[in-house]
């Protein structure tokens, strides 16, 4: 097929790529749609070579996504789009992966209305909760996803003082919830997830869900370890600078943005590393102090932002002095370096030392 890799598939490959496997993702928890948004822009791989299949044995993909779906256009009946998400509902749809954004409001907290919903209840006419869709259709996928901080551990809308009792997907199922496929849930955070997070997760889950990857693996907070197992500051730009004790006092500034708030050395994120889009960006690494928004703690345990974090007061005062140390014996090394070897000169008389 047309943008299909030249190597020769396995006949595993090949018959994975009989299987349709249907995507239901559901945007409607408390969210601002920023992960579908960022999703679009995702270029390892798209989203475009995961709906058309454009890569080596990935099964046929039904992608019923609100943000594209040209079932939710406006002249559409919504209800097409939906039936989807009835008919996996009614066993009809098998396999599928469940994806979640946004977080989940505790609907257990009030006696009337409700927090947020997804369509109607064909059967009552009353709106259908988020939670009712995740109680309904998670039983019944091969796996769950959660997109987004929101969607992983609450985010923003579970912050202190929230009136909804908001929650991550793994809140409300249970932190040791499995699949019937047997996979716990898979958890994308980030405000927003970055859009290669998103696709690589959900491209592997295809693969492994038509039986050519292992089980994905995950760490204590359900995150695949490959994408978080590593801290901003490891991949950060400006790490030199912070070896170095040398630390920015305003924005513009190239050097370790730690006094301005950054909280790199402490979060789990590949973003410096990967970059946002095709490569390019990366919060510190282009001026952005690292708020933590992957983190379960985000946002109260970052705040206030752009204050320095408590530990990084001690961290760089320890650092400062070996920091200064070590600059000062490298200015003097690299004056050294700076400098071609004597030997290097015109004239009749061979100084590189060897022997005639
Ligand atoms: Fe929006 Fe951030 Fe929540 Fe995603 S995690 S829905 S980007 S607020
Ligand atoms: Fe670490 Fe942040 Fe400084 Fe980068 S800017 S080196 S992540 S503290
Ligand atoms: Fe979020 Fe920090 Fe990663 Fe940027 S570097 S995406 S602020 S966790």
């Amino acid at each position: 097929a047309p943008g299909k890799c030249a190597t020769m598939p396995t006949a595993q490959a090949l018959e994975a790529e009989k299987t349709l496997i249907h995507v239901l993702w559901i945007n409607a928890g408390l969210s601002c749609d920023g992960d579908s948004v960022a999703l679009t822009a995702a270029t390892q791989p798209t989203i475009e070579e995961i709906a058309l299949g454009a890569l080596p044995g990935l099964p046929q993909v039904a992608v019923h996504w609100p943000l594209i779906d040209f079932e939710c256009g406006p002249n559409q009946g919504a209800d097409d789009f939906l039936e989807w998400f009835f008919r996996a509902d009614r066993g009809e749809l098998d396999p599928f992966v469940l994806v979640v954004e946004g977080s989940i409001p505790n609907e257990a907290l009030h006696d009337e209305g409700y927090w947020c919903g997804f369509g109607n209840d064909p059967a009552t006419g009353q709106p259908m909760t988020t939670s009712m869709w995740l109680d309904r259709l998670a039983p019944k996928a091969t796996a769950v996803v959660a997109v987004g901080t929101c969607a992983t551990y609450g985010g923003i809308h579970a912050m202190e003082g929230n009136p909804t009792g908001a929650m991550g997907v793994p809140d409300y199922l249970g932190w040791d919830w499995k699949s019937k496929a047997g996979i716990p849930i898979v958890c994308v955070p980030g405000c927003p997830a970055h859009p290669d997070n998103m696709s690589e997760t959900i491209t592997y889950l295809l693969y492994m869900a038509t039986g050519q990857a292992p089980m994905i693996p995950l760490d204590d907070q359900l995150r695949p370890v490959w994408l978080f197992g590593t801290t901003v500051h490891e991949g950060c730009d400006r790490a030199g600078y912070y070896e170095e004790g040398d630390f920015a006092h305003e924005y513009g500034s190239p050097k370790c943005l730690v006094k301005l708030g950054c909280w790199g050395p402490v979060v789990n994120c590949n973003v410096p590393k990967r970059g946002w889009i095709n490569g390019v960006g990366g919060c510190p690494n282009v001026g952005g102090i690292c708020i933590g928004c992957t983190m379960p703690g985000f946002p109260d345990k970052f705040m206030p932002f752009m204050d320095e974090p408590p530990g990084g007061k001690l961290s760089t005062s320890m650092v400062r002095g070996y920091g200064a140390t070590v600059r000062t014996l490298r200015h003097i090394t690299g004056h050294t370096v700076n400098r071609e070897p004597h030997w290097r000169s015109k004239g009749a008389q061979l100084t590189s030392g060897a022997k005639r």
